[in-house]
């Protein structure tokens, strides 16, 4: 009866600890992927100001917003 009684406690034991362990897993993963989020977010924010500069054309050299304006480049013809 007694050994039962220890067994029990020591399972116990062993699910708190199996608890624990898989909490700490758990918020580890929730870090992971907030900081993950937080990178992805700079990058987007970096693309979206880059669309937003000019580029030079590379057939005529003329620099424009989106696509060249350059009427007499060979890329609008
Ligand atoms: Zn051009």
């Amino acid at each position: 009866m007694e050994n039962l009684v220890y067994s029990v406690i020591f399972s116990l034991n062993k699910i708190f600890w199996l608890v624990i362990i898989l909490l700490i897993i758990w918020y580890g993963f929730k870090f992971i992927e907030k900081r993950n989020k937080n990178l992805k977010n700079s990058k987007k924010n970096n693309d979206d100001k880059e669309n937003i500069e000019a580029f030079q054309c590379k057939v005529c050299g003329l620099w424009s917003t989106e696509s060249c304006d350059n009427e007499k480049c060979p890329l609008n013809n």
